[in-house]
């Protein structure tokens, strides 16, 4: 996954922070709309449910 579905616009990957855990994403260059892989949301749901 490479652009965004949105407006095709460049996608990035970026760490941001969500609820205190760092997870990385893709964020669009131009509508800054972000992506979750599957994989990072699925460690996110892992490291939430054990605080
Ligand atoms: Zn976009």
């Amino acid at each position: 996954m490479k652009t965004c579905y949105k407006c095709e616009g460049k996608l990035k990957e970026v760490k941001v922070t969500k609820e205190g855990i760092r997870v990385s994403c893709f964020k669009c260059t131009n509508c800054r709309k972000e992506y979750f892989t599957s994989r990072e949301l699925i460690k996110f749901d892992v490291l939430t449910e054990r605080r």
